[in-house]
């Protein structure tokens, strides 16, 4: 049996326990000491954002912005199918209803053209979804969403370090989300951040994310005491992951650059592949720096993606389908309606492949994937043929 290769494989830059045994020192574990400052300061620096706040999930960031856009029930939200569930369970909590709009045939964004026509008297907001890390057509977008009085949230999950026309994912539309879970290009192992970009929200923010009070503003001398001012929860992660998130955030751009040289290599040798028709490539716009954050490949649809997935976990290669398209799950059915055909989103969710890549996978790791892959293809081709 060859050697396993995962799919992913969570990076650690050597600088979390020392930060960990600092936050140990200091003696303050609940969330916003000094390392979730720090992770403040990094964020708005590096986003550009008017606000951040760290929160425990990209869900619970998700959330706080449905509660700040003041979300009522039956108020309708744009957002695609071809996501993942926090993306419209942070609205439908607030009883909304995801309205699911299909995504491009090109980088598998929520397509702008299909917006407008979704758009009703009840509309409240656009949720784009930067898959991949890879931008969604923002300047289209956001003109649509003027237009109807809309606000944008763009979740950003996959999107970290990467840009759009030049500016950072996350600061485009009015509120933006983050994610740290384990499985993304900057890990605390369950972490996130909300990015508020419209600075009029900024305080109401701080309230929702300190349990509906004041606190913050006590804490910086603004009040004289902390009260209730309305609705909130605890969405703050104590100091521990704070402490392990600075780590990797101060190594971030190495990180992306380890896995851009992986995604680059994967794209260099998967193309001729392409040129034989055995799968597509991803496309990048050129007005989009992606940050790496996955490399998939669409396979033709007269290929087994199951049948080939089998044989590569079969071979000690870990490549792993995505989505399920919410409006073909309970839950999308029973809180969400459909904003377009959804042909795009079922036709290359049932098609896709993510193929392993995290920091450290060797090139010949890189290589074993790519030649099973492409032998398993020529096999599946000539097999589903006959
Ligand atoms: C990972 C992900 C989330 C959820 O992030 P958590 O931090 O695990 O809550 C939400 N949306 C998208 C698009 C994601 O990829």
């Amino acid at each position: 049996m060859e050697e396993f290769i995962p799919f992913n494989k969570p990076y650690m830059t050597g600088r979390e326990l020392e930060n960990i045994r600092l936050a140990h020192e200091k003696s303050h574990l609940s969330g916003n000491g000094a390392f979730s400052k720090e992770c403040h300061s990094w964020l708005e620096a590096e986003i550009k954002c008017d606000r951040a706040l760290l929160t425990h999930s990209c869900t619970a960031a998700l959330e706080i912005a449905a509660l700040l856009i003041d979300v009522k029930p039956g108020d309708e939200i744009i957002m695609p199918s071809f996501t993942f569930v926090s993306t419209a369970n942070a609205f439908a909590l607030r009883g909304a209803v995801p309205v699911f709009v299909d995504i491009r045939e090109d980088t598998l964004n929520l397509d702008e053209k299909l917006i407008e026509s979704a758009i009703t008297s009840r509309t409240r907001a656009i949720v784009v979804v930067h898959y991949a890390g890879v931008a969604c057509e923002m300047d289209v977008i956001k003109s649509i969403a003027h237009r109807h009085d809309l606000r944008v949230i763009e979740d950003s999950a996959q999107a970290i370090k990467a840009y759009y026309k030049g500016q950072p994912l996350g600061s485009v539309g009015d509120l933006g989300a983050l994610s740290f879970h384990e499985t993304k290009n900057i890990i605390a192992g369950e972490g996130g951040a909300l990015l508020v970009n419209d600075a009029s929200l900024a305080e109401q923010a701080e309230v929702i994310w300190e349990k509906g009070t004041d606190r913050n503003q006590y804490q910086r001398g603004e009040v004289e005491k902390y009260t209730w001012q309305g609705l909130g929860s605890s969405f703050l992660p104590g100091e521990v992951t704070a402490a392990f998130l600075m780590a990797q955030l101060s190594m971030s751009d190495w990180i992306t650059e380890n896995r851009l040289d992986t995604w680059s290599k994967y794209h260099q040798e998967l193309l001729p592949l392409e040129e034989s028709g055995f799968l597509r490539r991803p496309i990048v716009p050129n007005h989009c720096l992606h940050n790496a954050h996955m490399y998939f490949v669409l396979l033709p649809g007269d290929i087994c993606r199951e049948t080939v997935l089998k044989k590569l976990n079969a071979s000690g290669i870990n490549a792993v389908f995505h989505y399920v398209p919410l409006h073909d799950s309970p839950g999308g059915q029973r809180f969400g309606r459909l904003g377009s055909s959804l042909k795009n989103t079922e036709d290359q969710s049932s098609r896709l492949i993510r193929l392993p890549l995290w920091v450290g996978i060797s090139d010949s790791q890189v290589m074993r994937v790519v030649e099973t892959l492409g032998a398993n293809l020529m096999n599946a081709k000539t097999r589903d043929r006959h």
